[in-house]
């Protein structure tokens, strides 16, 4: 019977999967360096860094078995414990998509269209990168990469110099830029004996390289299908256990991979009010061995991030507020900063009509309504 469960990382993903997990009876032991980890109040916080020998070995001698709410995990962490406890996802997922190169290699491999790329260690590869893949294109660093920092868009020759400045001390991979009409991801959730759930193929919207929203459903079956044959192939391939995703860009009707994370994603967010069963339930379900729940929808579902700090308007209990029934808040309960994501509001609805409306309200509620045009994003991605 599995009744404790460790997770590398105690920040938000950590505590949604804890909040989805306690009502199953299961009791959670985070490890995580931050001293004010927003997990931690879910369970039990060894403060420690990631490659402390005799942290990891407490880890995983009290747990049942051990999954990750980041990626980055170093190797040899997840393969101590892994002589300990089981650890779901399998390490080898996480060891692909923590270098773009070997993620991008394998993702090829497996005849997942990618944007065409090229690895660069000296500045010779860059220019002979720009020549074979043309301008304009991306350049990354390998490894460490999220929400679009560690990368430079080359339109022009001249950018060539100011991205080598900014990117050249790193081990980098140049890729294609892709004109995408829009950005989607498919989550899908593996369990122990192979079942497969998917959730509906979700439109996303980016600001500055991080997720803004992410409406549900957002599709027609064609592409629904089309996502859940390549999302298959990975998942079969790592012989995989938990929830992976496959962040997508549509171009032309089809769907090329921009990378996979191996864990529960940002733009799942909106399962946990809008859909039968959450990402971070099913994760759970399927690390513990337990059947899967079902991955439909109970109703259309836009999620917002929530950067910085909570707005005033998220705050039960002041007289001038009024949330409404479709509002569902999530305060991670994070030290404000600028751009950090502390939080996250899904606005859900029957109908697809009635949540066009009730988004616009909300975004006009945030003040992003400008900023994010929603109108258009709702229309494109229908
Ligand atoms: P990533 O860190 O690779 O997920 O990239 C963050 C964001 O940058 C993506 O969600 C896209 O909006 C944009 N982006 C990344 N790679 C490309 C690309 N090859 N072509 C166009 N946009 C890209």
């Amino acid at each position: 019977m599995i009744k404790t469960v460790g997770i590398l990382g105690a920040g938000q993903l950590a505590r949604m999967l804890a909040q989805a997990g306690q009502p199953m009876g299961l009791d959670f032991i985070f490890l995580d360096p931050a001293t004010d980890a927003c997990a931690a109040k879910f369970g039990e916080h060894i403060c420690a860094n990631w490659d402390d020998e005799a942290a990891l070995k407490q880890l995983g001698q009290r747990c049942d078995l051990v999954t990750f709410d980041f990626e980055n995990v170093p190797e040899s962490s997840a393969s101590l414990i892994e002589s300990l406890c089981p650890v779901y996802p399998p390490p080898r997922a996480l060891f692909k998509s923590q270098d773009r190169l070997r993620e991008k290699n394998m993702m090829q491999e497996l005849g997942i269209p990618v944007a065409p790329f090229q690895v660069v260690d000296k500045r010779p590869d860059l220019i002979s990168a720009v020549e074979n893949i043309g301008l304009p294109c991306v350049l990354k660093t390998r490894r460490l990469g999220y929400d679009g920092k560690g990368q430079a868009v080359l339109r022009f020759q001249e950018d060539l110099e100011r991205a080598w400045q900014k990117l050249g001390d790193f081990e980098l991979i140049c890729e294609g830029f892709v004109p995408f009409e829009l950005e989607c991801s498919i989550i899908a959730a593996r369990g122990r004996d192979g079942q497969t759930v998917y959730w509906p193929l979700v439109r996303n919207l980016h600001r500055d390289g991080i997720l803004a929203i992410s409406t549900a459903p957002a599709f027609d079956q064609r592409l629904q299908s089309r996502a859940e044959v390549l999302v298959q192939r990975l998942l079969d391939h790592l012989d995989y256990v938990g929830v992976l995703t496959l962040e997508l860009f549509l171009k032309d009707g089809d769907l090329l991979a921009n990378e996979f994370a191996p864990r529960v994603h940002n733009s799942g967010h909106w399962s946990i009010d809008g859909a039968v069963t959450s990402q971070f339930e099913n994760h759970l379900r399927a690390i513990c061995g337990l059947p899967l729940g079902d991955t439909g929808i109970k109703e259309h579902a836009l999620m917002f991030n929530l950067l910085g700090q909570m707005p005033e308007c998220a705050k039960p209990g002041s007289l001038d507020v009024q949330i409404q029934a479709f509002e569902h808040w999530h305060d991670y309960e994070k030290t404000p900063r600028a751009g950090r994501k502390i939080g996250h509001v899904t606005v859900t609805a029957d109908s697809e009509g009635e949540l066009k409306a009730r988004a616009a309200q909300m975004a006009g509620k945030l003040g992003v309504a400008a900023e994010l045009n929603l109108e258009s994003v709702m229309q494109q991605g229908a």
